[in-house]
């Protein structure tokens, strides 16, 4: 089987233009959003034939409904302190896994939000109790995944012991269907040095693994802008920041990351395009075929 390598493909004209545009690319896997994501969008759902376009466009392009990722909407604050944001935010959160359950995609990841109480361990049990009402509304087969967070400010999920600790706070009952996902950039960023060597990278991995009790459920291979522990949430292409090019080469040769999407954020080379327009981005391209160069089986 070919690893999972895609990335978040621009949706202008409807995410099947997305699936398509990934296709071109030479992805095998691929994030989208299900939603504008700087609204809450706690009503929105998704057609049943917005579905078979989806669907339809992905067989076309290659690319199974498990290798797909949802990233949900950035104003979503689950770690508030503030009644009725958090409120807005677990009834988005909840909404979030309805579309992507009905998508039938692999994931939804989402950032768990800021504790601007600076009480991180409630912040951390705000984000599990989110989740717990949205795992408990929605059934079904697509997982709900934290992803670490940059640091910035009182963002939750900046350390191991914050995602472990998320979801350690789950029901026993719920935890199975709920995951995590590392971003690169956002590990780097939040202090982990995984540019140091292999054994650091893969270290980190570990530490994730032996926390949480299992591996990453899928990875955003990003290169940062900021240095190690600034805290700067910055993507860039490979190689083109302050991780360099080996800690992902590292990371492909680890057996965690054969079976999981494994997602480019970087900047691309077209930011408009036409609705119909399912041309790959040649930054993204070249992206996807360096990570295929570092796997012997691409
Ligand atoms: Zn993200
Ligand atoms: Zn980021």
């Amino acid at each position: 089987m070919p690893r999972l390598i895609g990335a978040h493909t621009i949706d202008i004209g409807g995410i099947p233009m997305a699936a398509r545009r990934a296709g071109n690319a030479g992805m095998t896997a691929l994030q989208i959003f299900s939603a504008i994501p700087k609204y809450y969008n706690e009503k929105a759902g998704v057609k049943p034939e917005r579905v078979t376009a989806f669907h339809a466009a992905l067989a076309e392009a290659g690319i199974a409904r498990t290798a797909v990722i949802v990233h949900a909407g950035y104003v979503l604050n689950c770690a508030t302190p503030d009644a009725e944001k958090w409120e807005r935010a677990a009834t988005a959160l909840t909404k979030e896994l309805e579309r992507s359950t009905t998508l039938q995609v692999r994931g939804v990841c989402f950032h768990p939000g800021a504790a601007t109480d600076n009480d991180r361990d409630a912040g951390v049990a705000r984000v599990a109790t989110a989740m717990t009402r949205a795992l408990e509304t929605v059934d079904g087969a697509t997982k709900l995944l934290v992803e670490n967070s940059a640091g910035a400010g009182n963002t939750i999920g900046r350390t191991v012991q914050e995602v472990a600790g998320i979801l350690a706070s789950l029901p026993p009952s719920l935890r199975a269907r709920a995951g995590y996902g590392l971003d690169t950039c956002h590990l780097f960023a939040s202090g982990y040095d995984i540019s140091a060597s292999e054994n650091a990278c893969i270290g980190v991995l570990d530490a994730f693994e032996q926390a949480c009790g299992e591996p990453p459920s899928f990875l955003h291979l990003n290169d940062s802008l900021g240095t190690l522990g600034s805290n700067r949430d910055r993507h860039m292409l490979l190689g083109e920041g302050e991780i360099g090019i080996d800690a992902f080469r590292w990371l492909l040769g680890d057996p965690r990351t054969r079976d999981i999407p494994l997602l480019l954020e970087t900047p691309q080379a077209i930011e408009m395009l036409a609705e119909d327009d399912a041309s790959a981005d040649p930054d993204d391209e070249r992206m996807v075929a360096l990570l295929r160069s570092f796997v012997a089986a691409p």
